[in-house]
């Protein structure tokens, strides 16, 4: 029995079998086969899928960079097929008798040597091509990081650490609760875990070797127990008993108010990533959606998403939010959260770098195509918008521009939109202290406290060693979010928190002081701020 200690993300007890998750391993073993035929077959697969990868990173550059740019990708497709390249991969497996993965490293190597070795300039090129393709075939053979397919039974999932598109892309139903070595609390890793209602630690010592095993995961506590002999396993089964019957008493509160003794009335909102978290905002009788990071539906794919399957995600929102209103964050893409198909350049500091709006208005089209899905929901159910990462006046105005002429355009299309509020994100210490002059532009507020402590007390989300000094509860976010709240009723709109502080339940008796109209949480602690709430 081994019982290590992390810290905790998400609360929760999760008793069941460990499986640990590796990450992409570059470095290709040779194994000897004794199928050399079925180690062919696996070869023409992989082979097959890499060439769907590469068709549908062609359509994604089209409508990025143009054709002309876009043809690599045709080119990669095809060098898969020559047939040089195929029999050098074939002999090798049936001469070696060696695994697939070996004998396309191998390949790649010879191959890419050759066309180095060329006098030819465009050919000399053609080396770093063959070796990508090469890297891509052995990636999908090995299956490293492939996070869609992981499991086919429900698991306490430990890793090193796990970016936002791998957890994204994991179904849930087989998630029991996540363990890691690395991450920070309000890394969006931690966040999903929330909107998941996963139990989750970080800063664990794990190990490969607990593959396979029984573990427990105390998320109160922080524990997490690798082999437990059989006293514990009894002991957290009973602690696991007791946890559901409060969750169930907490079910109680489905349907009342969210309302102070004094009368005093607040709304509680929910947070989601994707459509599939809808299920649990309407099982926590949340009063509507306060922030949809939809961000989430370009992780979970393999190029941009196109307009109708944004539409159709949007609008399958709006219709089971039932005339509820339902706040769509435009794309929040950078930083951490990362999508290899909008190949973004590698920056120094990614969390003040090329992001979210920034992208949004550098990049018009993609923001575009955002904007007409969004609106052409909007004639579906309450749909409002929201842009992040705003630190200027001159932003706000420039994204009223070209949601005006998006807006023009579909109504010239005769397409139906409904009456949409249009606000923003006060996440960074500019907005806030610009709060006055933008609250006369927009119509609403919500406050990411998330970014505004990073931004605020210059301290790095997914830093984990910084976990100490990142005080949620300092003064200066605290009279940041006062003089949000002024500035915004002064003006005559409202102003929400749809960062991970507005769940902090030791703040909720402060935040009604303050005047906060809206409150927007991970589904799973809708109820236990309404319990704050009707206690105060
Ligand atoms: C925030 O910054 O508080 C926020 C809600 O946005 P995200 O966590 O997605 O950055
Ligand atoms: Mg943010």
């Amino acid at each position: 029995m081994n019982e290590l200690m992390g810290k905790a993300v998400c609360g929760g007890i999760a008793i069941g079998k460990i499986k640990y998750f590796a990450k992409k391993e570059n470095k290709v073993q040779r194994t000897s086969v004794q199928d050399k035929e079925q180690e062919i077959a696996r070869y023409e697969t992989a082979k097959n899928k890499a060439i769907e990868e590469l068709n549908a990173l062609y359509e994604t550059a089209v409508v990025k960079v143009g054709e002309d740019n876009a043809e690599i990708f045709n080119v990669h497709a095809m060098m898969l097929e020559d047939e040089d390249y195929n029999d050098s991969v074939k002999n090798i497996i049936r001469m070696q008798s060696v695994n697939a993965e070996y004998a396309v490293a191998v390949t790649g190597d010879n191959f890419a040597e050759m066309f180095a070795n060329m006098d030819d300039d465009y050919f000399k090129a053609r080396s770093a091509d063959v070796k990508d393709i090469s890297e891509r075939v052995v990636r999908i053979l090995s299956g490293a990081g492939d996070s869609k397919h992981l499991t086919d039974e429900p698991v306490i999932l430990i890793a090193d650490d796990l970016a936002p598109s791998e957890t994204v892309q994991m179904d849930k139903s087989f998630l029991l609760a996540f363990v890691t070595r690395y991450g920070s609390s309000n890394s969006h890793t931690a966040i999903l875990s929330r909107t998941m209602a996963i139990p989750a630690l970080i800063g664990t010592e794990i190990d490969p070797s607990y593959d396979g095993k029984i573990g427990i995961v105390d998320g109160f506590t922080g524990t997490f127990i690798v082999d437990p002999d059989m006293e514990l396993l009894e002991t957290y089964m009973e602690k696991k008993k007791q946890e559901d019957e409060k969750k169930a008493l907490l079910l109680e509160l489905k349907g009342k108010e969210n309302v102070t003794k004094s009368g005093q009335k607040i709304n509680i909102y929910a947070n989601i990533g994707n459509p599939g978290d809808l299920a649990s905002v309407l099982a926590n009788d949340a009063g509507g959606i306060g922030l949809f990071r939809s961000e989430f539906l370009y992780l979970e794919s393999d190029t941009f998403p196109t307009e109708e399957q944004q539409f159709e995600a949007y609008k399958k929102v709006v219709e089971t939010m039932g005339g509820k209103k339902v706040i769509i964050r435009t794309l929040d893409i950078g930083a951490d959260k990362q999508v290899d198909y909008f190949n973004l350049d590698h920056e120094e500091n990614p969390a003040l770098g090329y992001r979210a709006i920034r992208i949004c208005l550098s990049e018009p089209e993609i923001f575009r195509t955002q904007l007409r899905a969004l609106f052409r929901a909007s004639a579906y159910g309450n749909l409002t918008i929201m842009y992040p990462m705003i630190i200027s006046l001159e932003e706000v105005r420039e994204i009223k521009a070209i949601s005006k002429a998006v807006r023009e355009e579909l109504m010239a299309e005769g397409i139906r939109i409904g009456d949409v509020e249009e606000g923003i994100m006060i996440e960074t210490p500019a907005a806030a202290i610009m709060s006055d002059v933008l609250a006369k532009e927009v119509d609403f507020f919500s406050i990411g406290t998330n970014d505004l402590t990073q931004y605020t007390l210059a301290i790095d989300r997914q830093n984990a060693k910084l976990e100490r000094f990142n005080n949620t509860h300092h003064p200066a976010i605290l009279r940041l979010i006062k003089m949000v709240c002024e500035n915004a009723h002064a003006a005559g709109i409202w102003t929400g928190i749809c960062g991970e502080l507005g769940a902090d339940t030791s703040l909720t008796e402060e935040f009604l002081r303050m005047g906060v109209d809206e409150l927007s949480v991970s589904p799973s602690a809708v109820l236990s701020v309404r319990k704050a709430v009707r206690e105060c």
